[in-house]
């Protein structure tokens, strides 16, 4: 039997190319990535201003990947965890996170995730596969349409803080992005995307160098390099003075601040040691902090820290002019706030 394509995986011009191939006019070619792309349909059927003996020339050839929701858990607090099943039965989670008017997304850029951090339960999956850039757009177009049952505006922010690293699935990511950001697909603002990563410094670099106008979130936790390799293991391969230029290179092309991102645990950097190397880290170039609540997965290692030391991280920061904000949960009685996305229904 023929394998059929994923047919997302084409461009707009191969699209055409391949109608023009069939001796079918080209333009039929835009229709169809409309459908696939901005109207995020699931079947060529619904392709209604599409003959059907073209739909059944499209069948023969390729398939459409669309995710499917798999089930969907709702929190006391509005937020809405998707639990994605993708065309070869993986699971991934996605989270509809709403704030006062506004509505973030966040989603998953891998099966599992490769990296080691041992406070996030998402690192006890192992990475299975990267998602391809229609399973990144589709978790976005679906919680848009959540957004717009439940409550009655579009998403404002997208943010890739779900399953996986992002910048270990680059070129995936950075298409699914032009398709949530291009007119044919989403139209949404790069200004209202967030990608957050672990720190792999040479890809920041790179995404630098690509111009690219999204926002990036650094995942920092400790800017002493003891303490982060022990709590990030794989960071020991990517040390802090890379990171810190990495992101300087990163501010300086693009203009724009970076967002550390920073939980505090009793016994592990709740001292005045790992206050002053965030603050000389941040003074490096143009950033601010964003202080995350630490939300409990199995391993009982880690215990947030008191509040008299989040307030000294926070007024010496304020102190030396570098923003900070707090990070409160959201979804946390349905396992769907950072750092536990785990597929926990499934296992
Ligand atoms: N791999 C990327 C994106 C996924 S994690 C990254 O590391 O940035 C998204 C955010 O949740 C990261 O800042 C991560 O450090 C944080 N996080 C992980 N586990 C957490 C937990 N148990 N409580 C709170 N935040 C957590």
């Amino acid at each position: 039997m023929k394998l059929k394509k994923d047919i997302r995986s084409l461009s707009l011009k191969e699209l055409c190319s391949f109608f023009e191939f069939n001796n079918y006019p080209a333009f039929r070619g835009n229709q169809v990535y409309n459908w696939l792309w901005n109207k995020s349909c699931f079947s060529f059927d619904e392709m209604t201003n599409i003959s059907l003996e073209l739909r059944e020339v499209l069948k023969k050839d390729f398939v459409i990947n669309h995710i499917k929701i798999d089930e969907i858990q709702k929190s006391n607090d509005g937020t809405i965890k998707n639990a994605v099943k993708l065309f070869d039965d993986l699971l991934v989670e996605s989270v509809l996170i709403p704030v006062k008017n506004r509505t973030t997304a966040c989603v998953s850029s891998q099966v599992g995730c490769s990296l080691d951090c041992e406070f996030c339960a998402t690192s006890k999956l192992k990475r299975i596969r990267n998602l391809n850039p229609d399973e990144i757009f589709d978790q976005v177009s679906t919680i848009n349409l959540q957004s717009k049952l439940y409550y009655n505006r579009p998403i404002s922010n997208i943010v890739f803080m779900g399953m996986g690293e992002p910048l270990l699935n680059y070129k995936n990511l950075i298409k699914g992005i032009e398709m949530i950001t291009n007119e044919d697909g989403l139209g949404m603002s790069p200004k209202r995307i967030t990608v957050s990563t672990s720190g792999i410094s040479k890809l920041i670099i790179k995404m630098a160098d690509e111009n690219v106008k999204f926002n990036l979130a650094v995942s920092l936790h400790s800017a002493i390099e003891e303490t982060r390799n022990k709590i990030m293991p794989f960071s020991s391969k990517f040390p802090l003075t890379d990171l810190k230029e990495a992101v300087k290179y990163w501010s300086d092309k693009t203009q724009k601040t970076v967002t550390y991102e920073y939980i505090v645990w009793k016994g592990i950097n709740d001292d005045s040691k790992h206050i002053d190397a965030l603050v000389s880290f941040c003074k490096y170039s143009p950033s601010k902090v964003n202080i995350i609540e630490y939300n409990k997965t199995e391993n009982d290692f880690f215990i947030p820290a008191d509040d008299d030391i989040i307030k000294k991280y926070i007024s010496e920061l304020e102190k030396n002019r570098i923003p900070v904000t707090i990070r409160k949960s959201r979804g946390k009685d349905i396992d769907a706030a950072c750092g536990q996305l785990a597929n926990k229904l499934k296992q």
